[in-house]
Order: structure tokens, then C-alpha cells, then sequence
């Protein structure tokens, strides 16, 4: 693809800034589309369309204008892909988006094609609810099959009285065609995720496995390398190649997994875009995901994937960002040794909301880790003055 050709990504949340920005270094302009102008990529994008993702006169527009179009979200239309992909290369198609955009679907895939996740049925009407739960047993998850992320739509049935609260949030919250995932609670040891790049004549590259940690179901750490044997990270790269061989996905991919206390890995799920625990491989690896991103739609040869340093990525999360920003002994942190900050320019602060991240690198991963760990206590200290 030509210098100064125009990509297109669909959303513009910051893992559509950080690609934009990836993009913009080898010299492509990108043209964001995101219904909501406030989106951080819209600052960073060389054309700007915040219209509804219903748009067709948009659609004609942003069609002409980009050479190739990438998504930083599983929850875009999948119709949207599928009509811009009649006039321009979308990567990943809108066949795989559509298995992944669904936890059924996807679910139904990975286990048709023998790959181990969590036991789970599918559920249609919200008063199913209890005849359901008994089939993959107690505790339970329940989660919304579509547009759920970073644990929203999904309520934890641990016994048989929770099933009434649950049903009733259900019951609220259906809509026509609805459909939710009831899974079984994993008692996992650890959460653990890893990256896969794959191009479209098929060869693929892993970056190495990360243990993550989450609060409330939002992505908290990431610890780089996973600790523990490499048997795992390999099983795990192994398992990720495979998974997306088999899905023919040509992109940036992360899947999640559980570690049982046996080994054993389960997937919780694919995401098809580069993911909030790779992170890190801006300021630690040769080549980012962004820019792996950036490589594959425009059809260049994959990047080397080298960690040039351990790494602990700590995620920033609703008033976390205002505290480093307000507090004189808070801003004092950030001269904590190996400390990166990224910050994406969310006006609005929510809870839950992520705002930026550090990214601490150490010569070891026990030095990041302390660096990051002094890092969390005194932003907890700073929160807890400035509430
Ligand atoms: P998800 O939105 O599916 O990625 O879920 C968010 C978080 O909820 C995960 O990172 C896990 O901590 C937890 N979780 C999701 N599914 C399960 C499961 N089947 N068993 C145990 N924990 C789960």
C-alpha cells in the first residue's frame, strides 16, 4: 500500500488512537469513524467521521476514501464490515468478526473444533434461567451473548438464591432476540492472555504469554513475561496459533485463558483486535500490536516480535488519572524508575472508565513488579486524600 494512503478504522476509543498513532509513524493517514466526537482517536486521525454506524452516506464516503480498514472493537456492526468489505479490504473479515462478536457463536466454534473453554449453554428466554444453571452446575456465570465487555452484562449465580436477583436483571434488561451465555465458574489459579498476529498468506507470530490481574472484571495488571514454566507459554502460543489458523483470521488477536490448578488452559474468549494486555509492547517489544495491526491491513510483511525488557503494565482506571494529574506527591510517582505513561485524553472521568496506563519496564520482572506495586500503594494513598 502506497505511503499516504488512508486507513480506515471502525471505532475510536484509545486502542483506536494508538493504532492511528502506529500508523501515522510509517507514514499512512487514517480516517476514524466513531459515532461519538469525543472518541480520543478523532484527536489523532487525519479525516474524522462521527457519524452513526448506520450512515450509509458515510459509508459510501469512508468506502472511497480508505485503502483498507481495520476495527479496534468486536461490538461494530457486522453488516457495516460486510458492506465496506464488498469495496475495500477489512482485516478481520466480517465472516470472523461475526463468530467472534457473539460468545455463542464463538463459543460454539471453539468447542466444534475441540479447542477447551469453560462448560457453558446457551439461553434464550430469561425464565430458562434456573433449568439452565443446573445443566453446567453451581456456581454459574451468566453473560449477555453480544455487546458485553470488561465484565458488564454478566451476573454470578454462586447458589441457588442468587437466581431470583439474577432472572430479575434479566427480565429488565431483555430486548427482542436476546440471548445469554450461561457458563460454568472456572476456579482458575490465574488469568493469562497472549497475542497472535497473523497475515493473510497465513504465517503467524505469538508474543509471549502475560498473567493479568482484574478488579471488578476490568483488566488491572499485566505481568510480562507470565511467571512459572515455559511449557505453559508454549502450550498457550501453540493453542493461539491454532485458534486462529482454524478461524483463517488475518489480524491482531488475543485470547484469554483461565489456568486451572491442574495446567490445564481453558479460553474465555478471542478478542479480534490487539487487546488492553498487550499494552506493554509499546514500550517493551521491538515491534507493537499497533503497528502489527498497522502491518497487516496494508498487506506488509509481519513484525519481529522481541520483548526487549520485562514489564508490568498497571492500568489507570476512572479517578486514577485525576489524582496523578491534581497531587504534587502523586506526579512525585512517575519518577519511579522505568515508569512510561500513557495517558488518552478522555475529558469525561467515570468509574470503571479506563484512562490511561503505566507501563513499568525493570531489568527484572521482580524489579518492575516491586516499581509497579510502590506505584499502586501511592496512588491508592492519593485517592484516598484527594476523596
Ligand atoms: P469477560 O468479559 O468474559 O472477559 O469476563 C471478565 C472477567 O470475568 C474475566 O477476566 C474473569 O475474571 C471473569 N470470568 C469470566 N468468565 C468466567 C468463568 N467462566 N469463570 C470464572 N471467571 C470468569
Amino acid at each position: 500500500m502506497e505511503p499516504e494512503s488512508v486507513l480506515g478504522v471502525l471505532g475510536g476509543g484509545q486502542l483506536g488512537a494508538m493504532f492511528t498513532m502506529a500508523a501515522r509513524r510509517l507514514g499512512y493517514h487514517v480516517a476514524v469513524w466513531d459515532p461519538d466526537p469525543e472518541a480520543p482517536a478523532h484527536r489523532v486521525a487525519t479525516h474524522s467521521f462521527s457519524a452513526s454506524f448506520n450512515d450509509q452516506h458515510i459509508l459510501e464516503r469512508f468506502a472511497d476514501l480508505v485503502s483498507a480498514v481495520t476495527y479496534e472493537w468486536e461490538n461494530i456492526p457486522a453488516a457495516l464490515c460486510r458492506a465496506l468489505e464488498q469495496r475495500k479490504p477489512v482485516r478481520p473479515s466480517s465472516a470472523v468478526l461475526s463468530v467472534i462478536q457473539d460468545r455463542l457463536e464463538q463459543k460454539g466454534f471453539l468447542t466444534s473444533n475441540g479447542f477447551p473453554v469453560p462448560a457453558f449453554v446457551g439461553l434464550t428466554v430469561p425464565d430458562q434461567l434456573a433449568t439452565t444453571v443446573q445443566q453446567v452446575g453451581y456456581p454459574a456465570l451468566c453473560k449477555t451473548a453480544t455487546a458485553g465487555y470488561d465484565g458488564k452484562g454478566q451476573w454470578r449465580i454462586a447458589r441457588e438464591s442468587d437466581l431470583l436477583v439474577a432472572e430479575q436483571a434479566l427480565g429488565e434488561s431483555v430486548r427482542p432476540g436476546m440471548r445469554w451465555i450461561v457458563e460454568s465458574l472456572v476456579p482458575f489459579e490465574r488469568e493469562l492472555s497472549i497475542l497472535v498476529v497473523r497475515g493473510a498468506d497465513g504465517q503467524s507470530r505469538t508474543y509471549p504469554l502475560v498473567e493479568n490481574e482484574h478488579e471488578e472484571g476490568i483488566l488491572r495488571t499485566t505481568k510480562v513475561p507470565a511467571p512459572g514454566s515455559s511449557a505453559v507459554a508454549q502450550r498457550a502460543a501453540a493453542l493461539a496459533r491454532q485458534v486462529v489458523d482454524r478461524l483463517d483470521g488475518v489480524g491482531v488477536f488475543c485470547l484469554e485463558l483461565f489456568q486451572l490448578p491442574s495446567g490445564e488452559l481453558l479460553i474465555n474468549e478471542i478478542a479480534p483486535r490487539p487487546h488492553n494486555s498487550g499494552h506493554y509492547t509499546l514500550d517493551a517489544c521491538s515491534v507493537s500490536q499497533f503497528e502489527q495491526q498497522v502491518r497487516v491491513t496494508c498487506g506488509m510483511p509481519l513484525g519481529e516480535v522481541r520483548l526487549l525488557s520485562p514489564a508490568v503494565m498497571v492500568n489507570l482506571i476512572g479517578n486514577d488519572a485525576a489524582t496523578l494529574m491534581k497531587d504534587a506527591s502523586c506526579r512525585a510517582l512517575l519518577d519511579i524508575p522505568g515508569a512510561v505513561l500513557h495517558l488518552y485524553g478522555k475529558r469525561t472521568i467515570r468509574p470503571r472508565r479506563k484512562m490511561g496506563h503505566v507501563t513499568f519496564l525493570g531489568e527484572t520482572l521482580s524489579l518492575a513488579l516491586d516499581h509497579a506495586k510502590q506505584f499502586r500503594e501511592g496512588l491508592a494513598n492519593g485517592s484516598t486524600l484527594s476523596a
